[in-house]
């Protein structure tokens, strides 16, 4: 059998995800509870603020697919999200939150 990564979509609560996830850039990652930079992509506890990331994503559209597969591999208790729909959505709660 022949196994594909194929994107799934799932119902998350996108506070839950902005508390744990690593955003995941050309080289280095950062928190996305916190806001601190520079961290190993790695890394399953922020060093600033000790979230536990239980989520990643990666900015850069360039070769997400390859870095996906690599990462998948050696962090295979994160859940990946792509990083357009954690940004629709996080927009979308902002704007929700600013209509109340
Ligand atoms: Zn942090």
């Amino acid at each position: 059998m022949a196994k594909r990564f194929i994107r799934v979509w799932n119902e998350l609560d996108i506070k839950d995800i902005s508390k744990h996830l690593i955003i995941i850039g050309e080289l280095m990652g950062s928190c996305a509870n916190c806001s601190h930079i520079g961290l190993d992509p790695y890394l399953d506890v922020c060093p600033k603020c000790k979230t536990e990331f239980e989520y990643a994503t990666f900015t850069s559209e360039k070769d997400r697919g390859a870095q996906f597969v690599k990462m998948r591999n050696q962090i295979p208790k994160k859940v990946f999200i792509d990083y357009s729909d954690f940004k629709r959505c996080k927009a979308e709660a902002k704007a929700r939150d600013f209509f109340k």
